[in-house]
């Protein structure tokens, strides 16, 4: 999807939503967002948190639930919990009073399970896992009953009872729904809803050793928190089946109408906790939160603000269709916010050293700036210049190209805020590399005009050397090589992009911003969007994330020859 094909903010879902309170089938709405606490939430989730929290916002009454889906407990944990909530705020929503756990409800599926034993609708089967799997059949041959399928209720609830009870090792006994192994549906052959695991939960203990499955719970945890619209992805269309039939045969408060809606694919990266596990755990990345990552923590660690990803969801809409978005739409909105909200500020990132010889030695001037041009309501700061300043080492060329409007021997351009200068001499070492520039200032252009009317054609950034801020500033790029790096079941580890992180460290920043306060944004003028990183960042060394560049019109004359 480009940037010029985006869809209204309306969409299907909440069409069925207005359409549920204008017939009355509905007078307050109920959503939910069910994370299972296994992992670190990434940009696939923002999705759907912007659209169920957002479906609660917009209509009165309304209210979104937070839920952990936490019915595996050998693979979460309490630390993906603070997370996620963490980023939900983060994000700027609010569950209210409404955080649930699906383990808060194990007592009543559990109880429900034998409701459905009692009605002749589940059954414990004692067949192997292998058994299991060829009496299941295949997409194209129905699958046979199995052998434990007419035990009787009495025989069934002793069994079940004694499951839980504890008397029966790991992966001996299943109690599966009673449906119809010759189903065209998978699913629907006599799926497990309990099995047996003698593993500690975070939240409930040793107090069971037997776990519901997904399919059973989800529905049930629904209902029983009034739920009316559970949105979820398209992978689900196929359970939905199985979450109507556990809502059918049990006594549940109501039946929530499940919806399917496209899963969010992103282009150069992975959106999988499973596949981003494995980029952490085999050190492709630093951590769950490296700057590089689509998880919530790293796209917040590399700058991007909640209002850039709200913005970004609506823009991507919802639909029934699954299709990648490029990544650079999601550039485009925290550049559009970023444009507005960031102070500009001064930071060399390759610095070549500018002597201004007609400039006195002891003299510091402190020039006026502004923190945004277009917006004069964000005021103004004070940036020292003095004879030894700093610039870009690309803004200079010894032999200047055509289109290069910038410094070069003989040339006189503006440094921002502060004076024409013009370039005398290039001073280099003995291996023909250029040290440092000499030139000369004209102390009648400050305020960027000259008197006699002279023009000139580049303006370039700067910051005394005297007083600039030594600084690490990290580059990143896209994490992956390949649009679509996981295709076909490819190794997407191996289109991990070996130039996705680059480091200077070596740059020279503003005095402005000596105490800059970790996580806070600027723009430092022509080069792009910048945010203090918040774990490495110490106050006498900074460190800049580059959350994403401007665009470079000089890159785009260059391409165009
Ligand atoms: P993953 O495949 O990355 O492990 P998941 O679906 O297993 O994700 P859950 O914690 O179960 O992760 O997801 C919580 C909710 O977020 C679910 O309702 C799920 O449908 C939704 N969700 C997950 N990934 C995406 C995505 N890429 N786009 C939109 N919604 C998503
Ligand atoms: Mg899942």
């Amino acid at each position: 999807m480009s940037i010029n094909d985006l869809q209204a903010s309306s969409d299907f879902i909440r069409t069925i939503v207005a359409n549920d309170l204008a017939s009355g089938k509905h007078d307050q709405i109920v959503t939910r967002f069910p994370p299972e606490p296994n992992g670190y939430l990434h940009i696939g989730h923002a999705k759907s948190i912007c659209l169920n929290f957002g479906i609660a916002k917009e209509n009165t009454g309304a209210r979104c639930h937070l839920r952990f889906d936490d019915t595996n407990p050998t693979k979460e944990e309490q630390e993906y919990v603070e997370s996620i909530k963490d980023n939900v705020r983060w994000l700027g929503f609010d569950w209210g009073e409404h955080l649930y756990f699906a383990s808060d409800y194990f007592d009543q599926l559990y109880e429900y399970a034998e409701h459905l034993i009692t009605t002749g609708k589940a059954y414990v089967c004692d067949l192997s896992a292998e058994d299991t799997r060829s009496y299941r059949g295949t997409l194209t041959e129905p699958g046979r009953n199995s052998p434990f399928r007419e035990r009787s209720v009495e025989e069934n609830l002793d069994l079940f009872r004694r499951m839980r009870g504890g008397e029966y090792p790991d992966g001996t006994r299943v109690l599966r729904a009673k449906i119809d192994m010759a189903s065209g549906n998978m699913n629907m052959r006599d799926p497990v809803l309990y099995r047996i695991l003698h593993a500690s939960h975070h939240r409930t203990g040793d107090t069971w050793c037997i776990y519901p499955m997904y399919d059973y719970t989800h529905p049930i945890s629904d209902a029983l928190e009034g739920v009316t619209h559970s949105l979820c992805t398209l992978e689900f269309a196929d359970h939905r089946p199985l979450y109507d039939w556990t809502l059918d045969n049990l006594p549940t408060p109501c039946h929530p109408r499940q919806i399917e809606f496209a899963r969010l694919n992103l282009s150069y990266t992975v959106v999988s906790k499973r596949k981003l596990l494995q980029l952490v755990n085999e050190r492709h990345v630093a951590g769950w939160d490296d700057p590089r990552m689509p998880t919530l923590s790293g796209i917040r660690r590399r700058g991007y603000t909640p209002a850039a990803l709200r913005s970004f969801c609506e823009k991507i809409g919802v639909a029934k269709k699954d299709s990648v978005v490029d990544v650079a739409l999601l550039e485009h909105c925290v550049r559009e916010d970023l444009n507005e909200t960031a102070v500009r500020v001064m930071g060399v990132l390759a610095p070549l050293k500018v002597v201004i010889t007609n400039y006195p030695e002891d003299r510091t001037e402190n020039l006026t700036a502004q923190n945004h041009p277009q917006q004069p309501e964000m005021g103004e700061r004070q940036v020292p210049f003095s004879r030894e300043v700093y610039i870009e080492r690309e803004d200079f060329m010894e032999e200047p190209a055509k289109k290069f409007f910038r410094l070069a021997p003989g040339r006189e351009v503006r440094l921002r805020y502060a004076y024409f200068i013009k370039c005398e001499k290039v001073i280099k070492d003995e291996t023909g590399e250029i040290i440092e520039l000499h030139c000369t200032y004209d102390p009648e252009t400050l305020g960027g005009s000259a008197p006699d009317g002279r023009k000139v054609k580049g303006t370039i950034h700067w910051v005394s050397a005297a007083h600039g801020i030594p600084a690490e500033v990290r580059l990143y790029d896209r994490l992956f090589t390949e649009e679509s790096p996981d295709a076909g079941g490819a190794d997407f580890k191996a289109f991990v992009n070996p130039e996705s992180l680059v480091v200077l460290g070596d740059c020279l920043v503003e005095a402005s911003l000596a105490n800059a306060e970790p996580g806070s944004r600027y723009q430092f003028e022509r080069q792009g969007y910048f945010c203090v990183d918040t774990k490495d960042s110490k106050g006498d060394k900074p460190v800049f994330n580059r959350t994403v560049t401007l665009r470079d019109t000089w890159e785009k004359e260059k391409a165009k020859g």
